[in-house]
């Protein structure tokens, strides 16, 4: 199997091919260093993904405040966070960095508020 991977470590972008099959990788190209061709190969095993988005509040002026996964989850776990996130309704005050919701989907990760309401 051929991916291609834009690389995020660095503003150049570069386009990285990767081939193989599940873990094992079996050539990387396109990269202009090293940091890319690590990047490469983790996201080719296991893509991961931060996390953003808003959840609801107990606040009728401010019924939004953004959130985020403190580390990246699972590209695969993504879904399921969201519809857990989906049904949260914070109590207001909400600090920023404040858990919202603690080990989402038994990931090992905290949504964390980004926002003060
Ligand atoms: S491969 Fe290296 S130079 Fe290219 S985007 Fe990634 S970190 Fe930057």
């Amino acid at each position: 199997m051929k991916k291609e991977i834009i690389c995020t470590v660095c503003p150049m972008g570069c386009h990285i091919l990767v081939e193989g099959e599940g873990e094992n990788i079996i050539s990387v190209t396109g990269n202009t260093c090293k940091r890319g061709e690590v990047y490469a190969s983790a996201e080719f095993c296991h893509p991961v993904r931060i996390l953003t988005t808003t959840v609801k509040t107990d606040c009728e002026k401010t019924p939004l405040v953004a959130v985020r996964s403190e580390k990246p989850l699972p590209k695969e776990k993504i879904m399921d966070c969201m519809e857990v996130i989906r049904k949260v309704e914070v109590k207001t005050p909400v600090s920023m960095y404040d858990v919202v919701v603690e080990n989402i989907c038994g990931t090992g990760t905290n949504i964390v508020a980004t926002g003060n309401v």
